[in-house]
This record gives structure tokens, sequence and C-alpha cells, in this order.
């Protein structure tokens, strides 16, 4: 059953097409890759589908729903309720510690709960950073923060951008384990990448070029790797 299908997309700028008459479909529970060179119109699909952007044409069915018709105030209930963002512009508010940070975004959701936000700084292995503010923690534990800050009010789909850009080899892995974890409990994964053995986690990687999809490519291997 698909989760997402984006039907003729287009986003014009100008004379510029960022994204030309882009059609693809995510299953619920599906892990898929994007891969393309720069400029190839990744981050505006990201931004369309995480309800931060419209497309200049054509539909983006969520769960059934075409968002690129709804009002602002509804794309934003509807991405606090659904989705859970790794993008590298969400920065932590540097006057809040980690798990305070954490708890942003389950305010914005329902009640904050400091154990749950305790137990999912765990999942990244940041138990013990919890009560550290941003200047104390290195580029990757602030990225690591961003994924348990996404994951924390239990979203139907993931959408990540660059999720392991910043990281070392060891934290790329509990990033991706962590992945592999959430796909087993049914989350729907969206991942940008530029890393191959990111995009090789995945079930299938879509590739964008000069904003068309220029081939899709299926993991022969992905049932084995679980
Ligand atoms: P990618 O994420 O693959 O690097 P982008 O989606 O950021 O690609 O950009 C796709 C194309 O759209 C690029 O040519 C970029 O310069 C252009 N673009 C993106 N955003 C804007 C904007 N707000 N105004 C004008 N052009 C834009
Ligand atoms: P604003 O009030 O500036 O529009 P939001 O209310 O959208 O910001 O988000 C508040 C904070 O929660 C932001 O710092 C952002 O990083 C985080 N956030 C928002 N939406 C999500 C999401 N879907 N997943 C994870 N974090 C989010």
């Amino acid at each position: 059953m698909s989760l997402l299908e984006l039907k003729n997309i287009s986003k014009i700028y100008g004379d510029l097409k960022a994204l030309d008459n882009v059609s693809i479909h995510v299953d619920k529970g599906e892990w898929v890759a994007i891969m393309g060179p720069s400029g190839s119109g990744k981050s505006t699909m990201m931004n369309i589908i995480g309800c931060m952007d419209k497309p200049t044409l054509g539909e983006v069915l969520l769960d059934g729903v075409d968002i690129a018709r709804e009002s602002s105030k509804k794309l934003t209930d509807i991405r606090r309720d659904k989705i859970g963002l790794i993008f590298q512009q969400f920065h932590m508010v540097n006057y809040l510690t980690a798990v305070e940070n954490v708890m942003v975004s389950q305010y914005y959701h329902s009640m904050p709960d400091e154990q749950e936000a305790l137990e999912a700084l765990g999942r990244v292995g940041l138990r013990e950073r919890a009560h550290h503010l941003p200047s104390q923690l290195s580029g990757g534990e602030q990225q690591r923060v961003c994924v348990a800050r996404a994951l924390i009010n239990h979203p139907e789909l993931i959408l990540a951008d660059e999720p392991t850009g910043n990281l070392d080899e060891a934290n790329e892995n509990i990033v991706l384990d962590l992945f592999a974890r959430l796909h087993a409990e049914g989350t729907t994964l969206i991942v940008v990448t530029h890393d191959p053995e990111v995009a090789e986690a995945a079930q299938r990687t879509i590739v964008l070029e000069h904003g068309k999809v220029a081939r899709e490519v299926i993991n022969e291997n992905f049932d084995e790797q679980q």
C-alpha cells in the first residue's frame, strides 16, 4: 500500500525546472534512498515531501491526502503528526540541553516526557550526553541528537537528508543500525545520501538527474542483510 505518491510534480523557478515531471511512489514500510549529483533536485523533493514547500505542478499524496493543496497551517500539523525530519538545517536550540532539544519536538506533538526523551537519546548512543548543551557536543553527537528528535514521536515517515554526512564510520554504523531497527518496526524511511554504503542499506535507490528520475535500482541483497 502506498504511503507516498508523487504524481507528475514539477517545481519551476523562472525558466529553471528544479523538478521536471517526477512521479514516484513509496510503499508503507519501505526504505528508499535518493541519490543524484548536486543540483539534481533532491532537496527540492525532500522539502516538498516534508511539507515545507509545494510543487508548482502535480499532486503529492501522503496517506491519500494531496498535501500540494493544503494550507500552510495544515501542512505544519501533518508534518508534526506524521513525519520525522533529519535535516541539516534543523539545528539544535543552543541554550537547551540535548534532552531538552528532544523534548521540544514532543511538546509540538503531545506532552514532553523526559524519560522517553532519554530513551530516544539512548537509541543513538547518547544517554550519557543528555544534559550537555550543543556547544559541549561534537558535530556527530549533535547530528545524533537530531536523529533522536526525529524519532521521538514515532513518526510514520522518517525523511533524512545526508543523515551521516558529518559522521565517522562508527557513528554512521550507529545510525544505519537504528534505521534497520526502525524499518523492522514498520517505519517508512526516505534517505538522501551521497554515500553508496548508506544507499546500499536501503531496499531501493532512486537516482535523480536534472530534476528527473534517471533510474531506480532495487537492492537484491536487501533481505539477506537484515
Ligand atoms: P540538490 O539537493 O540535488 O543539490 P536542489 O533541489 O537544491 O538540488 O536544487 C535543484 C535546482 O533548483 C538547482 O539548480 C538549484 O539551483 C535550483 N533551486 C533550488 N532552490 C531554488 C530557489 N529557491 N530559487 C531558485 N532556484 C532554486
Ligand atoms: P517553527 O516554529 O520555527 O516553524 P517548528 O514548530 O516547525 O518550527 O519546529 C520546532 C522545532 O522542532 C524545530 O527546531 C525543528 O527542529 C523541530 N521539528 C519540527 N518538525 C520536526 C519533525 N517533523 N521532526 C523532527 N523535528 C522537528
